[in-house]
């Protein structure tokens, strides 16, 4: 149901008396009857959603096409009457055609108790492009959409589902959502103890589910509906990846971290764990890019372009977008942003006053120091600090570089790349980003920014003025600059960078274990012949963000937020492999040239 060229389709609807029918299917969204009242049944009973919630400190809600958002909805408001008020749910959906904002409201005028949550739904909805969108209607209520087709949406997924609500529309009319594939993924996807329900009783359903172990019971159905079908998954948690060395570990319940680096990645990281509920100790001096440099361009990419670092950096950009504009305030300000391609999508972050305000929360401790030594013993990590000792089951490196005193290998996966940029009086009326970048800040104009490959200099070099102020008056002639415009200030910074320009984010690989488990990787063998990825359990990075850290900061955390919280990743499994730190290791081993396995020796695809 989707097409290559992103877009999707836009389901043809006919209102009848009875509610919203696709006319694609000839099928209804829900039962004539009572929309909301068979939900109830089918899905939030049959699942036990009630009791289970009350017990739930995170839940864990599994969807096969999401609709008009009825059972979403729903769901949320029993949450919301039964859970604890810290307790968190996560959504996952797969929806082929999502329906418009209209349609949507449209198809659940019916139900006026709901009408407040769907305006917050409907606040958050995002963009109607394939892929993933995860947005928080509500703070603790996260719903991730997938929009595509359910079986490759299913396959690029990783999750631990504790409920599925099976809805599709009529498996004679729709095989393609009930088919042996799609439920072997699900079994995948499910939690040990995950049950299911769905308003059919169709017996090819019923037979399919059994032989894939599932425990299957027939229940009343709603309405007219004689029977309809719930029972337990057999889970079948196996590899999310064909490759094992990019396997994420398994959820191991965690409750506190130290995350070193207390730029944006790090403030980021911080604030999503903390609105998750874990505790969270920053370790960091304020001195990094994010405290010097005053503004950050974020900008999206064009829908046309499918590159994974387009895709990625799109779907960074509107996680940034929702995520700065709810925590922190008057530090972001949405701006339209001129590029060669056409007008943009974008914004400005004042970093620093937004890392004050993410970490301004009451389970983020922050702590003014410099990592002298990580090691793990006693199955800790154990941190030698200018701050003092700590010590952490799990620990997440945000500070642009692996720190040395790791595997030097590590260090060597991104090198440092300074830059300038300058500020001019008098703000431009637009923003615009190319070869450089420009944007008005209060009453200036930032621009920017040089590049110095390799160097971690802070140094201020009056000739990159001109360069940056020559290329602007080439390719950015709206912005007035010329060599001879006057410099009101200068600010330098580093970031860290990697030879596919993409960031280093996931768990950390022991390298000297990879070098031995797949050395002859070189020799072609299948990819299952080799053992699951060496980890150095609870280390994490996310660093390396190069230019672009604005943009991915608030996904980078969301992505790793859920990692260490059990969550569904919310990213596919394709772009989660792009960005692991393990991958130009198994480049250089491909290629049968471990010692180049570093640095900028190394750009090619993996
Ligand atoms: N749960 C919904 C609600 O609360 O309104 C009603 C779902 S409706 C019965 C079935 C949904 O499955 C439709 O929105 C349809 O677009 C979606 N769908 C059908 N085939 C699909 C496929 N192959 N992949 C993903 N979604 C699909």
């Amino acid at each position: 149901m989707t097409s290559k060229d992103q877009t999707l389709a836009t389901p043809v609807l006919s209102w009848t008396a009875d509610g919203a029918v696709n006319r694609h299917f000839q099928d209804p969204y829900f039962s004539r009857h009572d929309g909301a009242a068979e939900s109830r049944h089918v899905f939030l009973e049959a699942n036990d959603l009630g009791r289970r919630f009350t017990d739930a400190s995170t839940f864990c809600i599994g969807e096969l096409g999401f609709g008009t958002g009825l059972n979403f909805l729903l769901s949320w408001q029993l949450f919301r009457r039964h859970a604890s008020s810290a307790a968190q749910l996560d959504y996952l959906a797969i929806e082929a055609a999502p329906l418009t904002r209209q349609q949507m409201h449209t198809a659940l005028k019916p139900w006026p108790e709901l009408a407040n949550l769907q305006r917050q739904l409907l606040a958050a909805w995002p963009q109607r492009t394939p892929g993933y969108h995860l947005i928080e209607p509500e703070a603790g209520i996260r719903l991730l959409l997938m929009f595509g087709d359910v079986l490759p949406m299913l396959q690029q997924c990783r999750s631990q589902v504790d409920a599925w609500f099976f809805d599709g529309f009529a498996p004679q009319r729709n095989p393609a959502m009930w088919s042996a594939p799609v439920f072997e993924e699900v079994a995948r996807l499910s939690a040990t103890g995950a049950s299911f329900a769905t308003y059919t009783a169709a017996g090819d359903v019923r037979r399919r589910l059994q032989s894939l172990g599932f425990l299957v019971r027939k229940r009343s159905g709603f309405g007219p509906k004689r029977d309809m079908l719930c029972g337990q998954v057999r889970a079948a948690p196996r590899t999310f990846e064909s490759s094992p060395w990019f396997e994420w570990p398994r959820h191991q319940p965690v409750s506190a971290a130290v995350i070193i680096g207390d730029g944006l990645a790090g403030a980021c990281l911080a604030r999503v764990l903390a609105e998750r509920g874990m505790e969270v100790e920053i370790l960091g001096q304020a001195n990094g890019a994010s405290h010097r440099i005053p503004g950050f361009l974020v900008r999206s990419y064009p829908e046309r372009t499918a590159s994974h670092s387009h895709r990625l950096y799109r779907q960074g950009f509107a996680s940034a977008q929702a995520f700065y504009q709810r925590y922190t305030d008057e530090s972001y300000r949405p701006i339209r942003i001129d590029t060669d391609g056409g007008p943009m999508q974008g914004g400005v972050l004042q970093p620093a006053g937004a890392i004050r305000t993410l970490l301004a929360h009451p389970l983020i401790r922050q702590r003014q120091g410099e990592l002298r030594e990580l090691k793990l013993a006693q199955a800790r990590w154990q941190l030698s600090t200018t701050a003092g000792p700590l010590q952490s089951d799990c620990v997440i490196l945000c500070c642009a570089r692996v720190p040395a005193g790791l595997d030097p290998r590590l260090h060597d996966l991104s090198t440092p790349c300074a830059g300038q940029v300058l500020q001019l009086a008098g703000p431009t009326a637009q923003a615009y980003s190319g070869r450089i970048h420009g944007f008005p800040l209060a009453a200036s104009t930032q621009l920017g920014s040089s590049y110095r490959p390799g160097e971690a200099s802070l140094e201020i070099r009056p000739p990159e003025n001109v360069q940056l102020l020559e290329l602007a008056q080439q390719t950015w002639p709206a912005s007035g600059c010329s060599p001879q415009s006057q410099v009101l200030a200068n600010y330098t910074g580093w970031r860290g960078i990697t030879p596919d320009h993409l960031p280093l984010i996931g768990p950390c690989p022991d390298l000297d274990r990879w070098h031995l488990d797949y050395a002859d990787l070189h020799h072609g063998k299948t990819r299952q012949a080799y053992p699951p990825a060496s980890l150095l359990p609870g280390l994490w990075l996310n660093l390396a963000h190069g230019s672009r850290g604005a943009c991915l900061a608030p996904l980078a955390a969301q992505l790793i937020g859920a990692a260490l919280l059990g969550a569904p990743l919310p990213l596919p499994t394709k772009l989660i492999a792009a960005l692991h730190p393990g991958r130009f290791t198994i480049r250089s081993l491909r290629r049968g040239h471990p010692e180049a396995e570093c640095g900028a020796r190394n750009a090619g695809p993996a």
